[in-house]
Formats: C-alpha cells, sequence, structure tokens
C-alpha cells in the first residue's frame, strides 16, 4: 500500500522489508538507517518495544502509552522519532463505521500488544465501561494499569474469565487475540452473548471472516475486521514520512489486492 502511494505521488521512494533479527536491532538503527538512506520505516513484532531504546528525537504520546513504536521518521537533522498509529488506525476505522465507545459498555478480549493500543484507543473515546479479558492475567493487569495510568475517569476492570465480560451487555466487542486466524480455532465468545446492536471489531483480518465475525453477523451484529485499521495505520504513517495526504482509495485498493493474491 505504501508503495502503490508513492508510485500515486510520483515519489521516488521505495517501501522494502528488512527482516532483522533482535541482537542486530542496534545496528539496524545505527548503521543501515544513514547507509541507505532511510527516511522512515515501520518497526512490527517481535521489535515494537525494543525499539523505543534506539529512538534519538521525539517520542509521541501514543508510543508512551502503548511502550511500543511502530512508526519511526527520520528527521531533518538525523534524529529518528517513534509514533504508535496502531491505536489512532483503529479510531479512525471505527470513525468510518459511525461507531463510538463514548458511553458504551466495551468489551476488549486480548491484552497483548494491538489489545494496548485498541483498549487507549477505546478508553479515549470515553466509553461507560472498558472490561478486559486475556488468558495471561498478569497482561491484564498491566493493560488495566496502563488504562487508569493514562484515563483515570474511564471506569476499566479487568475479568478472570470470558464469561465475565458481560457480553450480553455490551454495545462494542472487540477480538484483539489471534484466535480466529486458524480454520481450526473454536469461536471465541459463547454465542447466545451476541445480540442485535452489538458491534464486533475482530483485529483479525485473514481471513476476512473468522468464526466470530460469522457467528456475530448470523445474530444481526454489526460487524468489521482489522482490515481498516491495517489501512488507516499505515495512512497515518504515510502522512508522517511524507507530509502529504495519504491517498486512502490508492492504498486501500493496493491492500485488497494483496490480500486476494
Ligand atoms: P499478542 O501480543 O500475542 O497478544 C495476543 C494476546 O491474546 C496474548 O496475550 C495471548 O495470550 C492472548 N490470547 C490467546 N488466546 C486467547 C484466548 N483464547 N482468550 C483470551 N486471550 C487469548 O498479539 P497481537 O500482536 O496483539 O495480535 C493479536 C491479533 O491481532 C493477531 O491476529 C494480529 O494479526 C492482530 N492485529 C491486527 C492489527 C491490525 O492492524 N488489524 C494490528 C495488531 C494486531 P498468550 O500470549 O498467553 O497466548
Amino acid at each position: 500500500m505504501h508503495n502503490a502511494a508513492f508510485a500515486h505521488y510520483k515519489m521516488e521512494a521505495d517501501y522494502q522489508l528488512f527482516e532483522v533479527a533482535p541482537e542486530a536491532l542496534g545496528d539496524f538503527f545505527e548503521k543501515t538507517v544513514a547507509q541507505k538512506k532511510l527516511g522512515g520505516f515501520n518497526v512490527t513484532v517481535p521489535h515494537k518495544e525494543g525499539a523505543i531504546a534506539y529512538l534519538t528525537g521525539k517520542i509521541s504520546e501514543s508510543v508512551k502509552m502503548n511502550r511500543a513504536v511502530n512508526t519511526v521518521c527520520v528527521e531533518r537533522d538525523g534524529s529518528l522519532s517513534g509514533d504508535n498509529t496502531d491505536g489512532e488506525g483503529f479510531s479512525r476505522d471505527l470513525k468510518e463505521r459511525r461507531v463510538t465507545a463514548a458511553l458504551k459498555n466495551v468489551s476488549l478480549i486480548g491484552a497483548g500488544g494491538g489489545a494496548k493500543a485498541v483498549a487507549t484507543a477505546l478508553a479515549g473515546q470515553k466509553p461507560k465501561r472498558l472490561y478486559l479479558f486475556d488468558i495471561d492475567q498478569k497482561k491484564v493487569a498491566s493493560l488495566v494499569a496502563i488504562v487508569r495510568e493514562f484515563f483515570p475517569n474511564v471506569a476499566v476492570q479487568g475479568v478472570g474469565q470470558i464469561e465475565d465480560l458481560k457480553i450480553k451487555e455490551s454495545d462494542i466487542l472487540v477480538n484483539a487475540t489471534p484466535i480466529g486466524m486458524k480454520e481450526a480455532d473454536p469461536l471465541l465468545v459463547p454465542k447466545e452473548g451476541l445480540h442485535q446492536g452489538l458491534f464486533v471489531y475482530d483485529l483479525i483480518y485473514n481471513p476476512a471472516e473468522t468464526k466470530l465475525l460469522k457467528a456475530a453477523k448470523e445474530s444481526g451484529c454489526q460487524c468489521a475486521n482489522g482490515l481498516g485499521m491495517l489501512l488507516y495505520q499505515g495512512c497515518l504513517a504515510f502522512e508522517k514520512w511524507t507530509n502529504k495526504k495519504a491517498p486512502v482509495d490508492v492504498m486501500r485498493k493496493a491492500l485488497m489486492e494483496r490480500m486476494r493474491a
């Protein structure tokens, strides 16, 4: 999608993949960035947390909140500033769908990297309450602490089992676990909880329709997969690197073509 956007603006730029082993991360930041004359880059799993230590420029509030960086810009003075566009990418997708978490009961499954971005984005919209569940209760506790630190007025609570999410009383349900990527994965929540009026967002975009989304659709829920979040985190990164407006439709088309390939 980035190369399609560069082509749209006839820019002499290329988005390439760099596979970097954890022990080579320092070298990448300290040598490769300059050697390859990079203007900016994305950082992905498993480097999103570790890369923060190598930022030499401005660190955005979203990086501080999520304790993870996904977008680095090489500034004019050569410093490396860091941002995290995942949460805002998610928020933009919600906005496009005319969905807001304001004054809503929200349930989030997962407390890993993606969930952190989503939880802080949702908390920023001032929900009535935010319930979090993950099989790893340490991660739940840590995410609850982050939300409380940055959004002290939000009623956030971690729960010990999926039933305690009270999905029947929720307005928004988000899956931020990898459950649903594999054909053999179980349905993540009891189907009885899915009800009309519930908006279900699955961060997974491949497959385009997970078991959760299929069951939610059958129950009359409004649904979305994570493709929009992926698109908008990319659009925001493009804008930071180039100071140009992201050609959203061009990038969406490139992404859809790649997904179908
Ligand atoms: P992650 O950091 O590994 O977090 C996933 C969390 O889910 C882990 O804490 C995991 O616990 C937990 N989990 C696993 N099975 C569970 C279950 N049955 N019930 C409750 N919690 C469970 O992964 P991530 O990077 O956040 O990614 C999660 C998913 O979101 C992936 O499918 C990824 O592709 C997607 N994603 C999409 C976007 C987008 O732009 N659309 C962005 C980010 C992520 P354990 O570690 O103990 O297994």
